[in-house]
């Protein structure tokens, strides 16, 4: 072998064993991140199928290339799928991420130079709502709502003066960190008074309201919805668009703002297990969203209990799968942060109402969705709690509290809520990085 290709076979062996590394670090971790989950084993044999290998640009039956019979027979079972679990007039699986399915809502409904009605980044709005995203990308320009720091949530009588005074013609409801949900049927008169589209992002919360554990925005005055698949939806990564309106025309707008707009093949191994995903949430959902939620708020608690500082503690901590923790006295956002993962508890810093500085956030935000995924309850999220209590408070070293994470996950390698999951003694963690 020459030296050059000796020296590449070795780069590739390097990237199989950090991968490998990863996972065995993942599968002995308590994964926190409210923006992560696991995929089932059904869906997540599909993201190296054939389908990976395929192009498909278009709609079912209307494709720009041949061999795609199998691909539109799964497709059409998606749609079908997400219209049903959403209980609306039309679904797009075609944005490949929840920023592209961002995009694709403003290439569709807002004008270069529109305003539109949006949270500040420090509230908890995700970076597509921001001037250096996919807002600034479309030229558009935010009109930002007021912010209730204590409830956690837009004050609506200060923003209906301000969407009043500056008349947005699109307003976008979402956050990144997600507690509570928005005040859309408050909001609703003012939004049809000075006639703005509703435009709901549900990237965090998709699941819980598949599920019933949240609002349901296409009924509470959204007419479009823009979500990533991946976060309290266990499915793969990946974008989905959702409408309920009468207006044909904002359907034909949104399918083409998808594609060509921000599309050409749109990963069809990603949309079939989305398919599965879909299907075992109409079959699962509604348990593991509550789950969710209960463990969530039982996390909440416990830290609380142990001296915490956990926001909306007088309106029960959260609504969703997300909580958020001020840690001043634990040493900021990013030395907690740091120190958890050396824990192997892997969290994020967050900004948080009120910081005064981007670059030092003051707190840290959990999330519950991928615990509850491996079947943790109540009782597991006081054992986490403890164990914040122990590394945060009491000074108890890394190294141990490392092995007692690593010990209370052990009990927890298997993906549940979904079909398929008591088979073979599946092990999540088996499937990537390890030799076949
Ligand atoms: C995560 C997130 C997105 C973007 O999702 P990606 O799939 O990572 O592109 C969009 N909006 C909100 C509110 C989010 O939290």
């Amino acid at each position: 072998m020459p030296e050059d290709e000796r020296g590449l076979a070795r780069t590739v062996q390097e990237i199989r064993e950090a991968v490998r590394r990863h996972t065995v670090r993942f599968e002995r971790a308590i994964p926190l991140i409210a923006s992560e989950n696991l995929l089932s084993p059904y869906a997540k044999e599909l993201l190296i199928s054939d389908f990976h290998s395929r192009y498909a640009e278009g709609l079912p039956g209307e494709r720009y290339y041949e061999g795609n019979e199998e691909v539109d027979r799964v497709e059409r079972i998606c749609l079908d799928l997400a219209r049903r679990l959403f209980r609306c007039s039309f679904a797009d699986v075609r944005p490949v991420s929840g920023t592209v399915a961002n995009l694709a809502v403003l290439k569709a409904l807002a004008e270069p130079g529109d305003l539109v009605g949006s949270t500040q980044l420090a509230n908890g709005a995700h970076i597509s709502s921001a001037s250096f995203g996919a807002f600034g990308l479309r030229g558009v320009k935010p009109i930002h709502y007021a912010w209730d720091p204590e409830r956690m949530t837009i004050d609506v009588p200060k923003t209906r003066a301000i969407l009043l005074d500056a008349r947005p013609k699109l307003c976008l409801f979402g956050l990144s960190l997600f507690l509570f949900p928005m005040p859309l049927e408050e909001l609703r008169p003012t939004l049809e008074e000075i006639g703005a589209r509703g435009w709901y992002d549900a990237a965090h919360v998709l699941g819980l309201i598949a599920g019933g554990e949240f609002q349901d925005p296409l009924r509470e005055g959204c007419e479009v919805l823009s979500a990533s698949t991946h976060k309290t939806l266990p499915g793969p990564q990946h974008g989905i668009l959702l409408a309920e309106t009468k207006d044909q025309a904002v359907e034909k707008r949104l399918a083409s703002g998808a594609f060509p707009g921000v599309t050409s093949n749109h990963h069809l191994h990603t949309m079939a297990g989305l398919a599965v995903a879909l299907a075992e949430h109409l079959a699962f959902g509604r348990a593991y969203a509550s789950q969710t939620v209960r463990n969530a708020r039982a996390l909440a608690q416990a830290l609380h209990e142990r001296g915490f500082d956990v926001l909306a503690e007088p309106l029960g901590f959260t609504r969703s799968h997300t909580i958020a923790v001020r840690v001043a006295r634990e040493g900021g956002g990013e030395a907690a942060a740091r120190k958890l993962a050396d824990a192997g508890i892997i969290t994020n810093k967050n900004l948080l109402p009120g910081d005064t500085s981007s670059k030092h956030p003051g707190g840290v935000r959990l999330g519950t969705p991928e615990v509850t995924r491996v079947g943790m309850k109540e009782r597991e999220m006081v054992r986490i709690a403890e164990l914040f209590d122990d590394l945060l408070h009491k000074d108890r070293p890394a190294a141990d509290v490392l092995a007692a994470a690593g010990e209370l996950k052990s009990g927890f390698t298997t993906v549940q809520y979904c079909f398929g999951a008591g088979e073979a003694a599946y092990r999540y963690y088996d499937l990537v990085g390890r030799d076949p």
